[in-house]
C-alpha cells in the first residue's frame, strides 16, 4: 500500500489558499532583523534590541521552511530583512534555495551596500533578481534619511549588480511628503535608458517610523508631478502591486507601489517568514504562528504545514483604512522584512 502520510506525496493537496481564494504563491523570507543603515522610515531611531543568534532560523531550517512552502505552491521566493546581506555566509543561502526543485525565481531586496564586491557572487549562486531600495540620489538627503553616508557605495553597487547580469534592475524609492517627492523626476532621469525599473512606493505606517497622513504622498500626485514627463501606463494588472507604468516616451520604465491608496489586497499572493520563523500572512497583521519552534520541538512536516494554513486562515480578504492600520501592527519594518 502507498503511504500517503508524507507531505511530498502529496503535493498537489497542499496548495496555500486562504479563506478568501487566494492562492500563495510568492514567500518572503527575511533573513535577519540586523541593519547597517537605520532609515528614518524604517527603523526607529534608537534602533531596535537585535535578537539573539539563536532565536533566529538557521540556514537548514530556513531551507526546511522554503522547501515546505514549495510543496504548497510557492514558486517565487524573496529575501529580505533587515539588510539580508549583513547574514554571514548569504552565497551560501542563494546557493542551497535556488537549487530547490520548485523555486523559479529567487530574488533579494537589499540597500545595495554589499554589491559593488559581491553581486557577481550572488548571481553565479542562483539568484534571480534584485530590488535595490534608494531614497534620494542627493549626498545630504541620503544621509538624513539613512543616517549612514553611503550614497556612492550604493550607486557602485547598482553598477555592479547591472554588469553582473541583474535586468532589468529595481530601484525600490519610498516617496515622502516634504522629504523627497521632490526628486520624482529626478529618479525618472536616472533610469532613462537603463536596465532599472523605478519603483515609487508610498509610505507606509510602522511601530515608531514616525508615520502621519500628511507624510504620506499619494501616487494621484506622484502621477501629476510626473505628467510634463508624459508618465503613462502599460500593460494594467488591476490586482498588480506594483502599478507599470513608463516616461520620457518609453525611455524610462516605471511602477508605482500604492498599498495605501490603491490597495491590492484582492490579487495578494503573498506570505512571510520573520528571521526568527514567524508566519505572516499580510505585512499589516500580528504573526500568527511559528515554524521556528514547531521544527526545534521536533514537529513533523505535516505539524509545519498546519502551522501555515492556521496562519491563512486568519488573513482578512483587505487591510483596514490607513488611520486604523498603525495600532493593528505589532513589529517595526526592519523585525517584519520588507
Ligand atoms: N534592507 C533592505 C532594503 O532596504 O532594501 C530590505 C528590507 S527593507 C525593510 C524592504 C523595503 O521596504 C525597502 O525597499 C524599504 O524602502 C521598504 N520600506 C521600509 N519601510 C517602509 C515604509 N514605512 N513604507 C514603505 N516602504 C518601506
Ligand atoms: Fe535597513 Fe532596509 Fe530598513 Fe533601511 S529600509 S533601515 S536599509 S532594513
Amino acid at each position: 500500500m502507498t503511504t500517503l502520510s508524507r507531505l511530498e506525496d502529496r503535493p498537489a493537496l497542499l496548495p496555500w489558499m486562504d479563506a478568501h481564494g487566494r492562492a500563495h504563491t510568492y514567500l518572503r523570507v527575511s533573513l535577519t532583523d540586523r541593519c547597517n543603515f537605520r532609515c528614518v522610515y524604517c527603523m526607529p531611531p534608537e534602533g531596535i534590541p537585535w535578537r539573539e543568534r539563536e532565536e533566529i532560523l538557521t540556514f537548514e531550517e530556513i531551507e526546511r521552511a522554503v522547501r515546505l512552502f514549495v510543496r504548497g505552491g510557492v514558486r517565487k521566493v524573496r529575501l529580505t530583512g533587515g539588510e539580508p546581506t549583513v547574514r554571514r555566509g548569504l552565497t551560501e543561502l542563494i546557493g542551497r534555495l535556488s537549487a530547490i526543485e520548485g523555486v523559479e525565481q529567487l530574488w533579494m531586496t537589499t540597500n545595495g551596500t554589499t554589491l559593488r564586491h559581491h553581486a557577481a557572487a550572488y548571481r553565479k549562486a542562483g539568484l534571480t533578481g534584485l530590488n535595490v531600495s534608494l531614497d534620494s540620489l542627493r549626498r545630504d538627503r541620503f544621509i538624513e534619511l539613512t543616517r549612514r553616508d553611503g550614497l556612492e557605495t550604493v550607486l557602485e553597487g547598482i553598477e555592479a549588480a547591472l554588469a553582473a547580469g541583474f535586468a532589468p534592475l529595481k530601484l525600490n524609492v519610498v516617496v515622502m511628503a516634504g522629504v523627497n517627492e521632490d526628486e520624482l523626476q529626478d529618479f525618472v532621469r536616472f533610469v532613462a535608458d537603463r536596465p532599472i525599473q523605478a519603483r515609487f512606493i508610498e509610505f507606509m505606517p510602522f511601530q515608531g517610523n514616525g508615520w502621519s497622513k500628511g507624510g504620506l504622498y499619494p501616487m494621484a500626485k506622484m502621477l501629476e508631478d510626473l505628467a510634463p514627463l508624459e508618465v503613462r501606463p502599460v500593460g494594467q494588472e488591476p490586482t498588480a502591486v506594483g502599478k507599470d507604468y513608463e516616461a520620457l516616451g518609453g525611455r524610462s520604465k516605471l511602477a508605482f507601489v500604492a498599498s495605501m491608496t490603491r490597495s491590492f489586497c484582492s490579487g495578494c499572493n503573498r506570505i512571510r517568514l520573520t528571521a526568527d520563523g514567524q508566519v505572516k500572512s499580510c505585512l499589516f497583521l500580528k504573526a500568527d504562528g511559528n515554524l521556528r519552534d514547531a521544527m526545534r520541538s521536533g514537529a513533523g512536516d505535516d505539524e509545519l504545514a498546519s502551522v501555515v494554513r492556521h496562519s491563512l486562515a486568519g488573513k482578512w480578504a483587505a487591510h483596514p483604512p490607513m488611520e486604523d492600520l498603525l495600532t493593528r501592527n505589532d513589529l517595526s519594518m526592519v523585525e517584519i522584512g520588507g
